[in-house]
């Protein structure tokens, strides 16, 4: 079993969670239908940020917080019975070197899918770093605006549909028709002019 390449950005993800057992992998049921209509991946956040600095705008700084990204994801769970969770908090409780820290004030960059606890849903969102406020370097890559820029992109079109031909049991022509409508629209200007 391979790897399928996303169509956007070309990141390869183990084939077995998107078209054998679906939403066992590393993507949720949910991204396997956006993944397999051609919308793109995690990586990418679907067509929308930067594959190369996820958003973060920099190349990778030197600070230790967010290891260089100028993001760090950050949780709380207002329904908490420990008060101090109710409010945003980085780090984990038993980690000697990502300890646990409240923040004042968070600069949101995204809102991420909230989890399940046993203290209730804990929301998520990823954040400016509060350490180094995502400055640095303009990333070269969106040229410092973290969104996803198709027509920088390398054209990853036809290893994806092919990735995704290798790796079907049965040939879902239904499902390939849907991944290149979809893998095709955000692509237009690479794709003009072209016989089809
Ligand atoms: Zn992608
Ligand atoms: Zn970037
Ligand atoms: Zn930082």
């Amino acid at each position: 079993m391979g790897d399928l390449i996303c169509p956007k950005c070309g990141e390869p993800y183990e084939s077995y969670g998107i078209t054998y057992a679906r939403g066992e992998g590393d993507l949720t049921l949910d991204e396997v239908k956006k993944f397999l209509e051609g919308a793109g991946c995690l990586s990418c956040g679907f067509g929308t940020i930067c594959p190369k600095c996820q958003g973060g705008k920099i190349e990778k700084n030197n600070c230790p917080t967010c290891f260089g990204s100028g993001y760090v994801f950050a949780k709380r769970c207002p329904s908490a019975s420990e008060s101090r969770s109710h409010q945003w908090f980085i780090g984990y409780s038993n980690s000697p070197t990502y300890p646990l820290r409240f923040l004042d004030q968070v600069e949101i960059l995204r809102e991420e899918k909230p989890e399940e606890s046993l203290d209730g849903i804990v929301y998520v969102a990823k954040v400016k770093c509060p350490d180094c406020h995502s400055e640095g370097e303009l990333c070269s890559e969106c040229g410092g605006d973290g969104k996803f820029h198709a027509e920088r992109q390398p054209d990853y079109f036809d290893q994806a549909v092919g990735s995704l031909l290798d790796n079907s049991d049965a040939a879902p022509i239904g499902v390939l028709t849907r991944f290149m409508r979809g893998a095709q629209t955000i692509q237009p200007s690479t794709k003009q002019g072209t016989t089809r």
